[in-house]
């Protein structure tokens, strides 16, 4: 990462995890953070989110490029001593995955700052599978680790289409909020105290985002996406954007559609410093 002690941090960090480890199907989310970050700053677009601010002329946020993780087994641990500088610094962090168990280790570091910490879960799946394929940390078990360890006063999802029995024993267990897509998508979520967002590419359709490991139909649009970003009450103060799967993105849609949520993100939460 371009960030060095001496260095004050920014108001908002960009940071880039890649790795997809446990990833249970194909990989390849490990190659996402560069091509989001080559998408955003691409002159195919311009750098405004679209309240109009340009983050191209505001100093409030930095991209950090991305993380050195030299052993999969110490991933969590050097994800969450990276992440542990930057906010000791108050800098609101937006990690870039990578496959989406590195949520687990990114709402570790952050709830020790943000301790009633609410998380915003948009995706296709739960995600809270005790384990799969015998692996606790597999990508389709964050919220698990994280409900267990009590990291969040609040788990509220979205865009959820692929309940399994055991998972709807695990939602009801951990008393999480599923808002499955049969049963339409939520408008006015309302939060009290800091909110964590975690987007899951996966969430969205696969005509919108095909660019995904895997591809659930029947998903979110790219504007009801942007919408739930833009409309929950609440106060932003960390986010993570997973899962985007470069390798089954040729035409670079969904490169695109990281972007243009990144920069939605990254206003709302300058906003809501
Ligand atoms: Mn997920
Ligand atoms: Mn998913």
């Amino acid at each position: 990462m371009n960030n060095t002690n001496s260095d004050q941090a920014a108001a908002v960090s960009i940071i880039g995890i890649p790795f997809d480890d446990n990833s249970s199907f194909i990989f390849g989310a490990a190659k996402a953070p560069p091509k989001i970050i080559e998408a955003l700053t691409s002159h195919s677009s311009n750098m405004c989110a679209e309240s109009g601010q340009d983050l191209g002329e505001s100093q409030q946020w930095r991209n950090l490029g991305e993380m050195y993780l030299p052993e999969s087994h110490t991933a969590f641990k050097d994800i969450q001593a990276q992440l542990k500088p930057l906010l000791e610094q108050q800098s609101r962090i937006i990690c870039l995955g990578g496959d989406h168990s590195i949520s687990y280790p990114i709402v570790r570091a952050t709830s020790v700052h943000f301790p009633n910490l609410n998380i915003l879960h948009l995706d296709a799946h739960s995600d809270l599978y005790d384990s799969l394929d015998g692996n606790r940390y597999s990508h389709a078990s964050p919220f698990a680790r994280i409900m267990e360890n009590q990291l969040a006063a609040r788990l509220v999802q979205v865009g959820v289409r692929t309940m399994t029995p055991h998972q709807r024993e695990q939602a009801e267990k951990f008393e999480v909020e599923v808002h499955e897509m049969k049963d339409g998508t939520p408008e006015n979520l309302e939060f009290d105290g800091p909110v964590y967002l975690s987007l899951d590419v996966d969430c969205l359709d696969p005509a919108f985002a095909p660019g995904v490991s895997h591809y659930e139909p029947g998903g979110l649009s790219t504007r009801q996406v942007i919408n739930l970003i833009n409309s929950f009450k609440g106060q932003l103060v960390g986010a993570d954007l997973v899962e985007f799967n470069p390798t089954r993105d040729p035409a670079g849609i969904t490169g695109m559609v990281c972007a243009k949520l990144l920069k939605e993100i990254i206003v709302r939460m300058l906003d809501d410093l």
